[in-house]
């Protein structure tokens, strides 16, 4: 709570310097009531970051106009409202460290929360290679070809992520969170299967782990990535720090819209921005152009590559954008027509090595659903429509679990490989990208502010999106 309550002092603190520093820097409603402004800052995208850029900004006394493609708040967060059981899609567990996320949430009034560990069968049944079994049985079958401590850390409650953390030194070389930046941490910035073999990783333990790495490669990913990640999650003190919100995630975005002033301008996606010393033009698909003292950009790397930025940005942040991969991801849904669970006696969750990937048997007040999310870059299922999605899942589910036969159905699919307002999951890196391109997505041009979660230093997921939208509004306070 001390944590909580610092937060909002601060908050108040750039609240009050920022109307300062909007007087006296051309940003202050007197100055613009000259030009044909229509705001003194202009937001691109309403997710997280959008949105916690928008807010911070006017709280600080600047007005701001939010410009969304999309015909809704959340990006990443989405909680299928009509689907039975309500299931969530995108961004869900809130980290006992996500300071900014729960403070906000204390803002809004508070939701009710549930602890995810509550929510979620675990721990998993196996798959591996076509046979059937509890993760528990692991450590003793005949197809587990690991060596030594490998062997029952793969059995574990996570699995191959466990598999995986054995490999991490503890205390992490990582000391701080924002470690992953420093210059002696570019020595980890090597493909995660070579640090994995130069750690003694037996072959059957890369293979294992490959299949809970995004790229399900582990030679394109960078393992001082991985570290970031581990230390992040050791911070946020493991999945018994989870919590979600009972009555769905998407009234989170949609809490802090409600405290925006000024309406939201959906359906109007931005395809060009131009910058000069007065101020920024932006463009929209449907034509119309809004000027602004300045505009953060708050959408992913795929969406942000499609928009043409004037004058150009400078050649390695350039490539940054065009290069920073995000991975796959198709979400499919099932309701659960009768307990499969109860006909096999093996847990309703189900980890494979298969790409049909991981599925997740979620139970809550809210009802009941089955996730299944397939991360596999090679996956069919991310060119084909949801419809074949749905008949093509059910098959695979079907063999790889018979009891699930006429027990489940398929009632929701969200591709976010080709969600066209994300065109992927989560960003990562691939090895060596860290130490050419830095954080160097996160760097203003000129008069164009950049954020999102993959401009986040500290933080990653919904806090590190809120983290980044409140850096590029403090930006804009002290460079204005
Ligand atoms: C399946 C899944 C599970 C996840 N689980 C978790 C979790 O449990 N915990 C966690 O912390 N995080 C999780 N995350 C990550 C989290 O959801 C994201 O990190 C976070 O929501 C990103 O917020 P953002 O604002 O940076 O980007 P986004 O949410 O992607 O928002 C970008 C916004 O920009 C808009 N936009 C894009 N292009 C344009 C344009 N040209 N013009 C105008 N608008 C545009 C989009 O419509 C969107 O609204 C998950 C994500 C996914 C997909």
């Amino acid at each position: 709570m001390t944590v909580l309550r610092t937060r909002r002092r601060v908050l108040k603190e750039i609240a009050a310097t920022a109307g300062v520093v909007a007087a006296s820097s051309g940003l202050g409603s007197k100055a613009l009531a000259a030009s044909r402004r229509d705001a003194d800052v202009i937001v691109v995208g309403a997710g997280l970051a959008g949105l916690n850029t928008a807010l911070t900004l006017q709280d600080a006394g600047l007005s701001v106009l939010l410009l969304e493609g999309s015909n809704r708040v959340g990006g990443r967060v989405m909680t299928l409202d009509n689907v039975p059981g309500r299931p969530e899609a995108g961004g869900t567990e809130f980290g006992a460290g996500y300071a900014r996320c729960l403070s906000m949430i204390d803002r809004l009034g508070g939701f009710p929360m549930q602890k995810w560990l509550d929510t979620v069968e675990l721990p998993f049944a196996l798959n591996f290679d076509g046979t059937l079994m509890p993760m528990s049985a692991w450590p003793d079958s005949p197809l587990n070809k690991m060596v030594g401590a490998e062997r029952t850390a793969g059995g574990s409650l996570m699995g191959p992520f466990a598999l995986s953390m054995m490999y991490a030194p503890r205390p992490s070389p990582l000391n701080g969170l924002d470690s992953w930046l420093l210059p002696e941490a570019t020595a980890l910035d090597i493909s995660y299967a070579d640090y994995l073999k130069s750690k003694g990783a037996s072959e059957a333990a890369l293979r294992f782990i490959s299949n809970d790495v995004p790229t399900a490669d582990l030679d394109r990913f960078s393992a001082l990535w991985q570290h970031r990640l581990f230390r992040f999650q050791e911070f946020m003190g493991g999945i018994d720090g989870l919590n979600r919100i009972a009555t769905g995630a998407s009234r989170f975005p949609e809490g802090i819209a409600k405290l925006l002033k000024r309406e939201i301008a959906f359906n109007t996606q931005v395809t060009a921005i131009r910058a000069d010393e007065r101020g920024v033009e932006v463009r929209t698909k449907g034509g119309r152009t809004y000027r602004a003292g300045r505009v953060t950009v708050a959408v992913p790397l795929p969406l942000l590559r499609q928009i043409a930025i004037e004058p150009a940005l400078p050649p390695l942040q350039a490539a940054a954008v065009q290069e920073i991969p995000y991975d796959n991801m198709v979400n499919v849904f099932f309701a659960v027509k009768e307990p499969y669970w109860k006909v096999d006696g093996l847990p309703g969750s189900m980890w494979t090595n298969q790409p049909m990937g991981r599925m997740y048997h979620f139970k809550s007040d809210q009802g009941e659903y089955i996730w299944m999310n397939v991360r596999n870059p090679l996956s069919p299922w991310i060119k084909m429509s949801d419809a074949d999605v749905m008949q093509d899942a059910t098959r695979t589910l079907n063999a790889a679990r018979p009891s699930t036969i006429g027990r489940v159905e398929a009632i929701a699919v969200v591709n976010w490989s080709n969600y066209p307002w994300t065109r992927g999951h989560n960003v990562y890196r691939l090895p060596g990208q860290i130490a050419r391109y830095g954080n160097i997505v996160a760097e203003p041009h000129g008069r164009i502010h950049f954020a999102g979660d993959h401009t986040a230093v500290t933080m990653m997921g919904m806090e590190g999106a809120m983290e980044s939208g409140e850096r590029a509004a403090v930006e804009i306070l002290q460079l204005a």
